[in-house]
């Protein structure tokens, strides 16, 4: 395939479902060769299947982002397969939401270790392959959520830790040609959000549009929206953009 990732390697954590998976396969559609890692093996491996079905390169890879070996492995085997890397775009996420009063210790340390520790873990591997290359370019996925919401102290103050990750990561790495950014959606159709509404006992019908109506585009967003914003970082018309959070939620940001 050709496209404006040609000879690009990119690699997406929580590659299997939703965001990620739509991320990977428009990298794909675009020419990256793509290295696909989630917790599981199979569902990552159905959206590898699925690129290669269309003509791409795809690897799939079983990999939990909170273990410092698995991660650095993974890194590894992307460079084993395809000769480097180039992107990086952490989607792996998790939720346990509850109030405060009701958070246990394994609700905090599950969300934080996920979406924090997870994005720092395959952000310090993913640098020691590109700094040498004085190429890269990083995406994390941060959220709406950064800015406040109601049960989700955990994932919040995960989703706001990102962020100065994503500027901080932007100064020391920028020296070597490295962009990093984050992304930071609204609601988006995904199996995170169905499992909202299953865990608050609201029809996911009613909740998509409750979310939908209270959005300026009276929509809700789809993994392809965000896969959209995700790609256009990792582009070579985004160039001089880093340490920036793009808000992606349908209306501005209050
Ligand atoms: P999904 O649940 O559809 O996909 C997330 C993937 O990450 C799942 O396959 C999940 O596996 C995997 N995952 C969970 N824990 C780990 C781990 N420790 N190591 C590796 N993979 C893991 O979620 P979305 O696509 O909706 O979310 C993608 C990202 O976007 C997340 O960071 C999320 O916080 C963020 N986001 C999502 C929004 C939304 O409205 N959907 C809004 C704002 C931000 P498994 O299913 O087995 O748990």
């Amino acid at each position: 395939m050709t496209g404006r990732f040609e000879a690009r390697v990119a690699l997406v954590t929580g590659g299997g479902r939703g965001i990620g998976a739509a991320t990977a396969a428009r990298f794909a559609a675009d020419g990256a060769r793509v290295v696909i890692s989630d917790l599981d093996l199979e569902p990552a491996e159905a959206v590898a299947a699925e690129i290669r079905r269309q003509g791409g390169q795809a690897l799939a890879v079983a990999c939990d982002v909170t273990d410092r070996t698995p991660v650095e492995s993974l890194v590894e085997r992307a460079v084993k397969k395809y000769g480097g890397l180039d992107i990086l775009v952490t989607c792996a996420g998790i939720l346990r939401d509850n109030l405060i009063h009701k958070m246990t210790d394994s609700d905090w340390d599950l969300v934080v270790d996920t979406h924090l520790k997870g994005t720092f873990l395959c952000a310090q591997a993913a640098q020691r392959v590109m700094v040498p290359a004085r190429r890269g370019r990083m995406v994390f996925l941060s959220s709406n959520s950064a800015l406040g919401n109601r049960g989700q102290v955990n994932y919040s103050a995960a989703k706001a830790g990102i962020q100065g990750m994503a500027r901080t990561l932007a100064i020391e790495l920028g020296p070597f040609n490295i962009n990093v950014n984050a992304v930071a959606p609204g609601f988006i159709e995904t199996r995170m959000t169905r499992a909202v509404a299953e865990r608050t006992g609201i029809d996911y019908e009613d909740l998509k549009r409750a979310a939908a109506e209270r959005t300026p585009l009276r929509r809700i967003g789809r993994p392809e929206d965000i896969a959209g914003l995700i790609t256009f970082l990792c582009s070579d018309d985004a160039s001089f953009v880093t340490g920036q959070t793009i808000y992606a939620t349908g209306g501005p940001t209050v």
